[in-house]
């Protein structure tokens, strides 16, 4: 084996292991940066397996004491247009009968369900591999795989050619999601290896193959969600990588003290616990999977929680802090404690909850940009509620856990953290980007049923699932929504419209019919909060959150716009 594989082996251990918050060794810093305006974009159509840059990073749009902030051409592509290419090779369907959903269809499903609950900025490359072990692999699959993702995934700069020509990382021994700072310009990645996902043994039945795959599929785009996020600059919207990163990568991968962007256990406890909620979410939406016995994503959460109480239980000394980097033995059980303090940290405050879905990652990037090297300490205080006002440093919060979770034993400790599938699946996740596709993509189906959380009303709204989902749109789009007969949607600037004490908004607002409306978002720096509502019956709705202004004016209609409320 030459020099070169072990490097390739190394860079997909990174990216497998850590969903590519780093990846690489010798990223040769922004060489040919200032011939960036000759540059052409080598996939105008956001093809799959196809690279938008080879040779050369673009120039920095702009850079800062911190970060080089880059545009990269296919930031020009909408939210909805962002793509979740499906590759597949040497896959088979064995397991085609659960729900009537080929295991391909679901990997599309999951991800897509995942990005309409998240928000995308980044194309990704799935690549869904089949043969296993390497004996059975066929020749001419694998070089066409290992072309097709080193294309897309090999570091941009000099190193290209060569990682082109010498990548081998075939087959692939577990599965693997993230984005990568030195591939940045081209996208993200997951792959899925059929043997280690639905094709794998040892479990009893097919439902115990459809929790665990499920879960790595979604846990796979979390870290793309996450390692993505974490470098965007939603003012610029620029995609910002650190500097010192790029003329050193080896403090990413290797660091010697502080972790480089996420503790460890916040890194994997984050993506199995987002992976957890995600597939019990997308399962609810899917007839012939019941969440609770096959998803059951309350006994995906015990058990990550009873074995980290055990942990702590079991050895004074440890601290979160402990799972700060990835563990040089196995199992690593960062997982584990991480989905623990997570779930802790919801139970403290509901609004912890979006903490650990987007908004610690989404910080990161401003958090690091005010404090070179504590970015992962700085965002978790700008996340993560202590109380009603205040708010946790990463080390108070460490320092609360591990006392608390050894407080008690395991049924006592779980007993007070635990959630219901319900609360789970419905849980609101309020990404920093937009996450409903506009009218021209999809028609926001909105149905009407018994409340399965909260309290007070009778029906509630359900969106993809989810009880009141808060959507998050682009200012200046267009989304449209269908609606039972009797229960007409319409909306407000106040929460619950009308019966809120508010009147209808009503400018850019269309009813098409009786079970029909659309609406032209404003696009204005004050009214950036809609709240959706039936003009019928109180309490069914929830909130609208408007995201990508580029207006700084208030909107016009706004004000004494709406009056008339609930008249038509
Ligand atoms: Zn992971």
């Amino acid at each position: 084996m030459n020099n070169r594989f072990w490097l390739i082996f190394f860079v997909m251990f990174i990216i497998t292991a850590c969903g590519g918050g780093g990846g690489g060794s010798s990223y040769s810093g922004t060489s040919g940066g200032s011939i960036s305006s000759t540059l052409s974009n080598l996939n105008p159509t956001n093809a799959c397996k196809k690279a938008w840059y080879t040779s050369t990073f673009p120039d920095p749009s702009s850079t800062n004491t911190v970060f080089n902030n880059y545009s990269f051409f296919w930031q020009q592509s909408s939210f909805e247009a962002m793509p979740n290419c499906r590759n597949v090779y040497e896959a088979t369907n064995a397991i085609t009968d659960t729900g009537g959903v080929d295991w391909e269809d679901y990997v599309k499903e999951i991800v897509d369900y995942s990005k309409y609950t998240l928000g995308q900025i980044v194309p990704v490359n799935i690549f869904i591999l089949g043969a296993n072990p390497t004996s059975s692999v066929n020749a001419t699959e694998k070089a066409t795989y290992n072309t097709d993702f080193q294309t897309v995934q090999a570091r941009v700069g000099s190193s290209y050619a060569s990682d082109l020509a010498n990548g081998d990382i075939f087959p692939i021994e577990s599965a693997g999601g993230g984005y990568s700072f030195e591939a940045a310009p081209n996208g993200a990645d997951i792959q899925l290896p059929q043997a280690l996902v639905w094709g794998q043994s040892g479990f009893s039945n097919d439902n115990e193959k459809i929790q665990a795959s499920f879960k790595i599929i979604a846990h796979e785009y979390f870290h793309v969600y996450q390692n993505s996020i974490k470098f965007y600059n939603e003012a610029s919207k620029t995609i910002s990588i650190p500097k010192t990163w790029q003329s050193n990568p080896n403090i990413v991968n290797n660091p010697s003290g502080d972790p480089a962007y996420f503790p460890w256990w916040i890194e994997e406890g984050g993506a199995d616990f987002g992976a957890i909620v995600l597939s019990a979410k997308y399962a609810n939406t899917k007839s012939g999977i019941n969440v609770s016995t096959v998803i059951n994503p309350v006994q995906q959460f015990e058990d990550h929680f009873k074995k980290a109480h055990e942990l702590f239980a079991g050895d004074a000394n440890l601290k979160l802090s402990s799972y700060n980097l990835p563990s040089s033995s196995t199992p690593d059980y960062a997982y584990q404690v991480g989905t623990a303090a997570l779930l802790y940290a919801w139970y403290k405050d509901e609004r912890n909850f979006n903490s650990a879905m987007t908004k610690y990652y989404t910080d990161w990037q401003e958090a690091e940009l005010n404090r070179s090297g504590k970015g992962f300490e700085d965002a978790f205080e700008d996340a993560f509620w202590k109380n009603n006002t205040e708010y946790y440093t990463l080390d108070e919060f460490d320092t609360e856990f591990r006392t608390w979770i050894r407080a008690g034993d395991a049924n006592n400790r779980w007993a007070i953290v635990a959630k219901t599938a319900n609360q789970i699946i419905h849980a609101n996740i309020e990404p920093s980007t937009p996450n409903t596709p506009n009218s021209t993509w999809k028609t926001i189906a909105v149905s009407a049923a018994a409340k399965v959380i909260d309290n007070g009303g009778v029906n509630k709204y359900f969106i993809d699932g989810i009880q009141q989902k808060t959507l998050v749109v682009k200012a200046g789009s267009n989304y449209k929504f269908s609606h039972g007969s009797t229960h007409p949607i319409r909306f407000s600037t106040t929460a619950d419209g009308t019966h809120g004490g508010g009147v209808a908004y009503t400018p850019g607002v269309t009813v098409i019919s009786d079970t029909e409306v659309s609406i032209t978002v404003p696009n204005s720096s004050t009214t950036k909060t809609l709240y959706y509502y039936c003009a019928n019956h109180p309490g069914m709705g929830g909130k609208i959150k408007i995201v990508e202004q580029t207006s700084s004016g208030s909107n016009p209609g706004e004000g004494g716009g709406g009056g008339g409320g609930g008249s038509y």
